[in-house]
């Protein structure tokens, strides 16, 4: 049975109050706190049992070496990814979408090859191809969402062409909560001899995802939003991409032999991982991981989906509250504006009673655009968050609009 009060005992940051209020923490999609276990497993890691990995022959060497890669396992397992291979350790997705365009794109980009993505992407899946255009001659094309915040995957399909060479789309909008039809795209774009990237920073952390199941090339999360130290994270790249990348950082770890005048290069995934890794942060997002198939994902997905529903009844009853986004199967993420008050003064109001959400263009400016507002306040919920902290934020919201109106 999933019982939040146990949980939230779970996360000691969680019985902390701010502003002389108990915390109702509701910036998850920014960043999401830690269990204990967490915090647990990073201070055994380096009062017990820290070395550097991979080269030692010493036992603390060894052991750090296991702990640190039986992660890798962990991340394949809670992906549904069959083979441990074709996870490459990142810093966060940022890391992750960074590699696949400076080893993947960059040696098969000619001017006027395509890249296809929503206008609903975060920065780190847009700039990395900004990057492209302004020094290989790429065009990005963009898909518009629809006025419920909708992706049709469809009208990504229609956008790709011939020039087409990669898909690069959200599995979940950090701004409206919207789920995006991956495999669909994956499928089609496939048919088409096109590769898919899917940027899973917020759908690993509020739904079960298989990687197998949908298909795409490269499907990038990040360990900090999965309740995991910041600084961890993974992207799954299928076999015949891996084939296809040259390395992009070069350093230890990653090769196989150096010699004046020749150098080769370790197998993949190691072939990606220059340098020494971020060890006791990926063994902290193995603690996460475990937590979290602990309590099963289509248990977290359906407590939330409960908070969704509830907080977008309350939301709703705020006439002056304008709410972005009304995708019906959205995730538990909801931006908003109010008339006559910029979003940091709504946040600064709200932070006053204990509750923390996050206000700005959130990495996802072309998303502004579309919605034509220069910012939101976004209050995204996890795993551990109660329908009475939504009365919170409904009261605390309350109060902002009678000091506003
Ligand atoms: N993509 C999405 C949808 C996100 O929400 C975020 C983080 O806010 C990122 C990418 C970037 O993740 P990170 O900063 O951990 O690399």
């Amino acid at each position: 049975m999933y019982d939040v009060a146990t949980i939230r005992a779970d996360f000691p940051i969680l019985s902390r109050q701010v502003n002389g209020k108990p915390l109702v923490y509701l910036d998850n999609g920014a960043s999401a706190q830690k269990p204990q276990v967490v915090i647990d497993a990073i201070t055994r890691a380096y009062s017990e049992e820290y070395s550097n990995v991979h080269r030692g022959l010493h036992f603390l060497s060894n052991l750090a070496t296991e702990n640190y890669e039986a992660v890798r396992g962990k991340i394949a397992g809670f992906l549904g990814a069959a083979d441990e291979r074709e996870i490459v350790f990142t810093s966060g997705t940022t890391e992750g979408i960074n590699l696949v365009a400076y080893s993947w794109a960059m040696p098969r980009f000619e001017p006027g090859d395509e890249i296809v993505l929503s206008v609903a992407e975060h920065h780190a899946n847009i700039v990395p191809w900004h990057f492209l255009r302004e020094r290989q001659g790429a065009v990005l094309k963009w898909v518009e969402i629809d006025a419920k915040g909708d992706l049709d995957p469809q009208a990504v399909i229609d956008a790709i062409g011939p020039k087409t060479k990669l898909v690069a789309v959200t599995h979940m909008s950090n701004v409206l909560g919207t789920v995006v039809d991956v495999a669909a795209i994956a499928r089609a774009a496939r048919e088409r001899g096109v590769a898919t990237l899917v940027d899973g920073s917020q759908a690993a952390v509020h739904m079960p995802v298989d990687v197998d199941a949908i298909g795409a090339d490269f499907y990038a999360i990040t360990g900090h939003k999965l309740y995991g130290p910041s600084g961890s994270g993974a992207i799954h790249i299928r076999k015949e991409r891996l084939a296809e990348m040259r390395p992009f950082m070069g350093g230890g770890d990653m090769i196989r032999e150096v010699h004046r005048d020749a150098v080769s290069y370790n197998d993949p995934p190691m072939k990606f991982e220059a340098g020494t890794p971020g060890i006791v942060q990926q063994i902290g997002l193995g603690a996460a991981l475990d937590y979290l198939m602990g309590l099963g994902m289509e248990n977290v997905a359906a407590h939330e989906r409960g908070l969704r529903d509830y907080a977008r009844d309350r939301l709703d009853g705020l006439n002056w509250l304008q709410v972005q986004g009304h995708s019906t199967g959205k995730g538990a993420i909801f931006s908003f504006t109010m008339e006559g008050a910029h979003a940091h003064d709504l946040s600064t109001i709200l932070d006053k009673k204990g509750v923390a959400v996050r206000a700005g263009h959130h990495c996802a400016q072309p998303l502004m655009d579309h919605l034509g507002v220069p910012a939101t306040a976004r209050a995204s919920f996890g795993l551990y968050n109660t329908k009475s902290e939504v009365d919170v934020l409904i009261e605390a919201l309350e109060l902002a609009h009678d000091l506003f109106a």
